[in-house]
């Protein structure tokens, strides 16, 4: 009979540690601060170059590295 209790309570213990792990478990966390390995990249129009758009330059909807390749694409644009 004692052994029968043991294992009852074994249980009992078990399957409370088994629901407090799954209430405790730590919630995947997504950082406010946008990570820089998951910036979006763009294609600079002049060059074909790859780079995060945080660092290119916008203009009409088209991207560019570098201010100078900007100027380029603009003149090449106008026409
Ligand atoms: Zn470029």
């Amino acid at each position: 009979m004692g052994l029968f209790r043991l294992l009852f309570w074994i249980a009992i213990i078990a399957a409370a540690f088994w629901l407090w792990r799954r209430f405790t478990r730590p919630a995947p966390r997504r950082p406010q601060a946008p990570d820089e390995s998951a910036q979006p990249i763009v294609r600079c129009e002049q060059c074909g170059v790859h780079i995060p758009r945080v660092h290119a330059l916008s203009l009409d909807q088209h991207w560019y590295c570098s201010q100078a390749h900007l100027e380029q694409g603009r003149k090449s644009g106008e026409r």
